[in-house]
């Protein structure tokens, strides 16, 4: 399950920084998934409860930023919001396009004490 190793990343990334900047705990782990990142959110949130037991982002809160699709037309410059992972250029019904937003997933902010 890919969501597993995500899960982990994030509370690597979480708690790496909770050490370094010598807190108590992280109340919060803002993430922004892409809705193309091809994350099954409650499969990565369930990971998460699971992997952040007994680490000092055991009680953190997740707040899940989702972020639109967004495409680029090479052709005519375009730019448009679809989920269509392909997609053609609604106005010049061009298939060069280009993924311009929509596949990120990285944690955003961590909030800690
Ligand atoms: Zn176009």
């Amino acid at each position: 399950m890919h969501e597993m190793a995500i899960a982990q990343n994030i509370i690597e990334i979480a708690e790496e920084y909770a050490v370094k900047s010598a807190a108590l705990k992280v109340n919060e782990i803002e993430l922004d998934i892409g809705k193309l990142a091809g994350i099954e959110l409650e499969s990565l949130l369930f990971a998460i409860d699971v992997i952040k037991e007994g680490t000092i982002c055991n009680s953190a809160k997740m707040i899940i930023n989702h972020v639109e699709a967004q495409f680029n037309c090479t052709e005519c410059l375009s730019t448009f919001n679809t989920e269509n992972y392909y997609a053609k250029c609604p106005v010049c019904n061009s298939h060069k396009v280009e993924i311009i937003a929509g596949r990120e997933m990285r944690v955003k902010s961590i909030d800690i004490n």
